[in-house]
C-alpha cells in the first residue's frame, strides 16, 4: 500500500509547520480565499471543517509571513 503524500503550509519565515487533513488542491484554495473562510465561520453555527479552522489558525499566527505549500517529509 503506497502512503498518502501529505502536504501542508510552511512559514519560511518561522520555519513552523502545519498538517491539516486535507488534499493539497484545498489547501491552495482555502491559502488563496482565506477571506471567503472566515466570512462563512461568521455566518455559520456549524464552523468550518478542522482542517480549515487550523489553516486559518496558522494564517493568524503567521500573517505577513512568507507561507508556501509544502510536502510532508
Ligand atoms: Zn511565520
Amino acid at each position: 500500500m503506497p502512503r498518502l503524500v501529505k502536504y501542508g503550509y510552511r512559514c519560511e519565515d518561522c520555519q513552523r509547520a502545519v498538517w491539516p487533513a486535507t488534499t493539497r488542491t484545498e489547501l491552495q484554495w482555502l491559502r488563496d480565499r482565506q477571506h471567503i473562510a472566515r466570512e462563512v465561520e461568521r455566518h455559520s453555527s456549524a464552523g468550518l471543517d478542522t482542517w480549515m479552522r487550523e489553516g486559518l489558525e496558522f494564517f493568524d499566527h503567521h500573517a505577513g509571513h512568507d507561507v508556501s505549500i509544502a510536502r510532508h517529509p
